[in-house]
């Protein structure tokens, strides 16, 4: 247990706020190597990224995680400060401790473990990590995962080291993601005093409608492994801040996350359909920062739901909720993929925390589901 609470520690101190990696992989690299692992590097603009494998025989079982943070918010909201480890009433303390630095060092203690206790063992294990989770993605895991698709080598099965649970270590698996798109619109109008309307066409006024159509719409008629589609949107600006002008012009953010019941062209002809029947001059961009993915109840989420039960005394649900993870870049590649980590209630918050009983837990749930799988 020292020595996996140290580990931890040591990747908090180190303050990794994304793309930046801050020496965290260093760490890593030392202990895999000394293993036998082969590591590489895909460093991609401010990002590092690692591939280390150990073994050259199917079936791969890949753990995937980032050793980036996000930013830790207003530091004397702390009570301790975010990149000091500290431990108060059983909880680990630190920016990072749960999302995912917990499970960073749970991976590598696992594998540890499993190596020295399966020096022979069938398969092979690898360890992706990328310090651009939180942030710019597309300088992080997609780069891994290009190089490995070009080559050819195919994971079989991964385990993210999200925090996926809620109450307890546990009681959530991720077996999928929802997709999730992002729009930004502007409906046009003129500008004008307010006193002399028929001069003017007040944008505000001709989107309230439109808005209004697009919030109570029903976009998908459900799945039966996710919940449904939704769209909320997250910014409006219009106006000049003077009383007495009627806007030209409104801005409008707008995010959908959604199930594989619809496509992202789908959600596009829609809401274009919607505008147009409004009859508005508008100009939309899209953007979309991943698609949904679904692994099938199968080996891997038999295993884990096996090995929760056994070890840690509790039936863990297998749930799709959730915001996005670098998961989505891996299912695409064929690979079963879940989320299992520790719990993520203060994912992203000031004192972010874990319970340090969790960590040990983690460590022996990581190691028999690579007992069952090799
Ligand atoms: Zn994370």
């Amino acid at each position: 247990m020292g020595d996996l609470l140290e580990l931890t520690k040591e990747l908090i101190r180190k303050p990794s706020i994304t793309p930046n990696d801050a020496g965290c992989m260093d760490l890593i690299i030392l202990r895999l190597k000394k293993l036998g692992f082969s590591i590489e590097l895909f460093p991609a603009g401010a990002a590092q990224n690692l591939w280390a494998r150990f073994g050259t025989q199917k079936p791969l079982v890949c753990f995937l995680g980032h050793t980036d943070v996000v930013p830790t918010g207003p530091i004397d909201k702390w009570t301790s400060p975010p990149f000091s480890p500290e431990i108060r009433d059983g909880y680990l303390y630190g920016r990072g401790a749960c999302d995912m630095k917990a499970g960073v060092a749970a991976i590598i203690v696992a594998i540890e473990n499993y190596v020295r206790n399966n020096p022979t063992s069938n398969g092979s294990i690898a360890v992706l990590l990328s310090s651009s989770e939180e942030g710019d993605s597309s300088i992080g895991t997609p780069v891994v995962v290009a190089a490995l698709e070009k080559r050819h080598e195919k994971i079989d099965y991964c385990i993210t080291a999200e925090p996926s649970s809620d109450k307890c270590l546990g009681d959530i698996i991720r077996n999928g993601r929802r997709g999730s798109l992002n729009a930004k619109l502007i409906i046009y109008g003129k500008q004008g005093h307010v006193a002399f309307p028929h001069n003017a066409d007040n944008a505000i006024h001709k989107s309230l409608a439109v808005l209004h159509e697009l919030v109570i719409k029903k976009w998908d008629n459900g799945h039966t492994n996710f919940p449904e589609t939704k769209l909320q949107i997250s910014n409006i600006q219009a106006g000049t801040g003077a009383n007495n002008v009627i806007p030209g012009e409104l801005q409008c953010e707008f995010n959908f996350r959604f199930s594989p019941s619809v496509t992202v062209d789908e959600l596009k002809k829609c809401v274009a359909k919607i505008l147009e029947q409004h009859k508005l001059n508008y100009k939309i961009d899209w953007q979309l920062s991943g698609e949904p993915f679904f692994t099938a109840p199968g080996k891997l989420t038999q295993t884990a739901i096996q090995v929760i039960q056994d070890e840690l005394g509790i039936t863990p649900e297998l749930s799709t909720g959730g915001g996005t993870s670098d998961a989505r870049f891996i299912a695409p590649t064929g690979a079963q993929v879940i989320e299992l980590g520790v719990s993520n209630q203060t994912a992203h918050q000031i004192d972010e925390r874990v319970k340090v009983d969790d960590l040990e837990k983690l460590v022996l749930v990581y190691e028999k589901i690579l007992e069952q799988l090799l």
